[in-house]
């Protein structure tokens, strides 16, 4: 899968894209990542990349030429990867569609992923309405830019690729994730996800200053240790996202549970 990032400060990516998993998926030729400097694509003398906004107004936008001929450079036009398209131009926006991890899945069934990063008060609006197929938000809160988005995006759609984890099963229970990624992980799963929170990891030692692990860890009683590995992934996901429950499968044992925990917690 080939990743394309568009900014204006592409130094910004000497780092975050360069350790562990998405280090190791680009030196495996998984995925590749290049990083476009956008005032490579300006005219004039000082590499303009953004101008004052029509109708007045606080700080800069980002001017569309630059973008545009960028995008044009790669040879991407703008696909819908919902309507099964191979490529996408995403513009990376606090206003867009919320980035999660089925997104994250779907973004990784294409063969190349355009992120434009805005910056300032945000992007000439026709990249969104003419050049981009989709506008991400990567959370309800105001970044200055989008490139911690993009890297953000890269990194959780990067851990989705086949090969890319090394050890497949440990992306199907993780924390979010259903669908086709969650097979297998029905209500009978030994693992936590299914849409639910990860259940909690413990290693050694056993014990750590007094703090111990839960002794079912230990006793090599693998039913026990699934049963309690979906009620510690239930009662966190009513504690901290109940309203994931809405989309996950439970079983007759899961909604007795939930309206035990309920009961106590006094709701
Ligand atoms: N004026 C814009 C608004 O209020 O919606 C905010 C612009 S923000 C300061 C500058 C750029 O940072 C945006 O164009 C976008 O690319 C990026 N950005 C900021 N917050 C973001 C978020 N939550 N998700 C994705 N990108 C974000």
């Amino acid at each position: 899968m080939k990743f394309d990032i568009l900014t204006i400060f592409p130094d910004f990516f000497r780092g975050p894209l360069d350790y562990g998993i998405v280090r190791r998926a680009r030196e495996a030729g998984l995925v590749e990542i290049g990083v476009h400097d956008l005032r490579a694509f300006t005219r004039d003398r000082h590499r303009t990349v953004d101008d004052r906004p029509f109708g007045g107004g606080e700080g800069m936008v980002l001017k569309p030429e630059p973008i545009f001929e960028c995008v044009e450079s790669l040879g991407v036009t703008a696909r819908d990867v919902r309507a099964g398209e191979r490529e996408s131009v995403v513009l990376l926006s606090p206003q867009g569609e919320l980035f999660k991890q089925e997104v994250a899945e779907e973004l990784a069934r294409l063969e190349r992923l355009v992120l434009i990063c805005g910056r300032y008060e945000g992007v000439d609006e026709r990249v969104s309405a003419f050049l981009a197929d989709r506008e991400l938000s990567i959370g309800e809160y105001v970044l200055s830019g989008g490139e911690l988005g993009a890297a953000i995006i890269v990194d959780a759609v990067t851990r989705l690729i086949p090969g890319a984890l090394g050890n497949e099963a440990s992306a199907q229970q993780e924390s979010f994730t259903r669908g086709a990624a969650a097979a297998g992980n029905g209500p009978n799963s030994t693992c936590a996800s299914g849409g639910l929170l990860d259940y909690p990891h413990y290693t050694r030692p056993a014990d750590f200053r007094g703090m111990t692990v839960p002794e079912v860890l230990v006793s090599g009683n693998h039913e026990e240790i699934r049963r309690w590995r979906r009620r510690e992934a239930l009662e966190k996901t009513v504690r901290n996202r109940p309203d994931l429950l809405d989309r996950v499968t439970l079983s007759a044992e899961d909604k007795e549970f939930i309206a035990q925990l309920e009961v106590e917690g006094g709701h």
